[in-house]
């Protein structure tokens, strides 16, 4: 009598277990999956918008003048605000009227003059984006971002290395970008258009390799804008990708910000693995211009080879 009692609670243990976990389980995977189903059907009723080729040209030109507003308020009118400026990396710069006015009237003739006839041929020559019913997966639309983006890092490296070691495309191309040694925002799109053309080719392609669902295209392409303009705020704030994400493995602003004063380091525009690999990364500044100690053991080392040739 007591073994079947005993034997009917294990039983009964076992499976509300086995009914909690499955309601757990399928509740967090519906819920996850209508998360990004609900946005995903915002596209409903608007399917000729959403499908125009020239949806993603206008979704990344208005979030990256969005995302960049803020910042060019802070370093116009922030210049007292404490609260912010203890972030600055370059304490000793600020940011000038004359120089806002510079970066804005390049990238503006970026704009005229390549994205906007580059958007009107893809509206022209390439077929609306099919619309599929179901958004992705988490997973999918996670990992997908990921790994497109840990190509771009590499591609970028290359590109970017190769134009500061070939003198021609130095001086032709990318020295444009290299006007100002301490970035702020409008310095992300200060670009000699071959590289502002390669960057969006880069960007745009990078997706195809993993047949993403436009959705995860479009999201990657936001992303992309947010770790360029990340990396160009002349800020190290807290909740950057540089300070959240663990082992050191993001450069962010800092890393970036001392690949303008110090030009032949540093060349990765996100991670840190190939400077780290080939020998070209250099430790940044931190918040506050502070300098770690990293640093110092770097400068003091590369003075000293310095002096030894
Ligand atoms: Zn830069
Ligand atoms: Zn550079």
């Amino acid at each position: 009598m007591t073994e079947g009692i005993l034997e009917f609670g294990r039983a009964l243990y076992i499976n509300t277990s086995d009914v909690l976990t499955g309601v757990v389980r399928n509740n967090a995977l519906s819920t996850g999956r209508s998360l990004l189903q609900v946005i995903w059907d915002l596209r409903l009723g608007r399917e000729d918008l959403v499908s125009s080729p020239l949806f993603p040209v206008i979704l990344s030109v208005a979030f990256y003048f969005s995302l960049c507003t803020p910042f060019m308020i802070a370093d116009i009118y922030g210049k007292k605000w404490k609260w912010i400026q203890k972030y600055k990396i370059q304490t000793d710069k600020e940011v000038t009227l004359d120089q806002v006015f510079d970066t804005l009237s390049l990238t503006f003739w970026n704009h005229v003059l390549f994205i906007l006839p580059a958007a009107v041929g893809q509206m022209i020559w390439t077929p609306p984006t099919p619309l599929p019913e179901l958004a992705p997966s988490w997973f999918e639309f996670i990992w997908q971002q990921i790994a497109s983006l840990v190509v771009f890092d590499f591609q970028y490296f290359v590109w970017h290395w190769t134009h500061h070691k070939v003198r021609f495309l130095y001086r032709h191309i990318h020295s444009v970008h290299h006007r100002y040694h301490s970035p702020f925002v409008w310095v992300t799109q200060y670009l000699h258009p071959w590289e502002l053309v390669t960057v969006g080719f880069l960007t745009t392609t990078n997706t195809w390799f993993f047949k993403c669902h436009p959705m995860t295209t479009w999201s990657y392409m936001l992303l992309s804008i947010v770790v360029s303009v990340e990396a160009h705020i002349g800020f190290d704030l807290p909740f950057c990708f540089n300070n959240i994400l663990p082992f050191g493995m993001i450069g962010g602003a800092p890393k970036h910000d001392m690949h303008h004063l110090k030009p032949q380091t540093n060349f990765s525009p996100f991670f840190n693995h190939w400077d780290k690999t080939f020998d070209t990364f250099c430790p940044p500044m931190k918040a506050g211009g502070v300098r770690p100690k990293n640093l110092v053991e770097y400068e003091r080392r590369t003075k000293e080879i310095k002096k030894v040739c």
